[in-house]
Parts: structure tokens; sequence; C-alpha cells
């Protein structure tokens, strides 16, 4: 039988907080099938019991939208023979709603993730007619300065000769690791080809060591939310989004 403990549930269709939830609770706010709630922890179905907060009938949602903070070693498939998928690090109430990766980032690439089973709303953000922005910070090999900056906004050349868009490069700062000077960037690209950021600095004769995305249009990922942690989106961020 398909239960769920109740915070689970309306944590994870963005109600609140399990804490708040707790709070709510105890404030008599929260009914099943009528029943005022007394344990945040109670078990229900959400097919088949009517949740009400403050009186008002809480949706079981068709769509989940989940922010992941990738972690580096898994892959953005559903499935996968050999490695962890994005999709492994779910509970099981939100693998229910089959959620798959919006894009795709490297094994080794960690940052924002986009989990969801909207598939309108995936095209969208993927359609190469929409430039949507993805901005990435790396770590990458040798000092970026000026000229980097000029050629990744006239585009550079990759290796199987297509030609990136305009790109923004911004220098975050200088550092040296093992004896060689590196930098810290960011990055933003309007397309998506396969490797496209390491294949850019690697246009231009430098590497990236260290790949991390931090915002996809205007969903930019949680500062609070740890390596291999998830979470709803909020009402705001999918309106920004839509
Ligand atoms: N560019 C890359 O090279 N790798 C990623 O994972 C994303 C963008």
């Amino acid at each position: 039988k398909k239960t769920i403990r109740l915070d689970k549930m309306l944590g994870h269709i963005g109600v609140a907080s399990r804490a708040e939830i707790k709070k709510m609770v105890k404030q008599g706010r929260i009914t099943v099938d009528g029943v005022k709630v007394k344990d945040s922890g109670l078990q229900v179905n959400p097919e088949e019991s009517r949740v009400e907060v403050d009186g008002e009938t809480v949706l079981y949602r068709k769509y989940v939208y989940l922010m992941l903070h990738k972690p580096a070693g898994v892959v953005s498939a559903t499935e996968d023979n050999r490695d962890k998928t994005v999709i492994d690090l779910l509970p099981e109430e939100y693998r229910a709603f089959s959620p798959f990766p919006v894009g795709r980032l490297d094994k080794d690439t960690e940052g924002l993730l986009l989990l969801t089973n909207d598939g309108a709303l995936s095209h969208e953000l993927l359609s190469p007619r929409k430039h949507v922005p993805k901005t990435y910070e790396a770590d990458v090999a040798g000092e970026i300065g000026d000229s980097h900056k000029q050629r990744f906004a006239a585009g550079v050349e990759l290796d199987d000769g297509y030609l990136t868009k305009p790109a923004e490069l911004q220098v975050l700062e200088y550092y040296e690791k093992d004896g060689q000077s590196c930098s810290r960037i960011s990055l933003t690209i309007v397309e998506g080809k396969f490797h496209q950021v390491k294949r850019m600095f690697e246009a231009v004769g430098s590497k990236v060591h260290y790949l991390k995305r931090v915002s996809m249009g205007t969903l930019m990922l949680d500062p609070d939310l740890p390596i291999g942690a998830f979470r709803a989106l909020t009402e705001e961020e999918l309106n920004r989004l839509q």
C-alpha cells in the first residue's frame, strides 16, 4: 500500500518545510479526511486521502519539479547499467512521479539540475531556439584574461568545427595549484553542446579541472542546498521558469 509520512508528502509538494508542517499540525491547521492531525509523521495515502491545510484541499500534483545539487560521480540519466543516476538520489515518493533530468551534466560535473516529469517545460528549457542561458563556475588551467573574454564573446571553434554562440566569461579569481596558475571563472552559454564548457576551454588552450552549474534560465542553485540534496521548487521559482 502506497503510504507516506504526511510531513514528507506536504514537504515534497512544496507546502512548507517539515519543521513548519510540525508547527502547523500543533496549531491544528491540518486535517486528513476531516480529522485533525495530531502527528506530522502520520502515514497517509495521498491518492486516497483528502488532506486539507487551513481548510483548503491539497492537491497531490501531477507534476513534480525538483532542484538537485548534483554531486560528481552520478550520471544525468534515469537508468544506467553501471553508474548511479541522479534519480537514484531521490526517495521512492519522488521516484513514483517518474521525474527525469532537464538536460545533462557530465558525470564529473556538479551543481544545478532540474528534475521534473513535465515534458512541456523541459522541452521549452532545452529548445535550441530559446537560447536559455546557463551559467557555470569552473576552475580552469592558466591565467584567463581579457583576450579569452573577447574570444568567448565572439564564439570559439570547437574540435568538430562548430562555432559557439557568444558566451560571457568572467574571471572570479586567480590562484596557484601545485605550482601552476589557475583561474576560477564564471561562464554563461546559451546552448548546450556535448561537453560544451570543457571543449570551449580546450579550444583556447586551457583545461577544465572542476565544473559546476549555478543557474539555468531564471533558476539559480540554492546556496543552502548541500551537494547531493534536493528540494521542490518554490511556487515563485516555478512561475518565473514557466
Ligand atoms: N559543459 C560541459 O563540458 N560539461 C557539463 O557537464 C556541462 C556543460
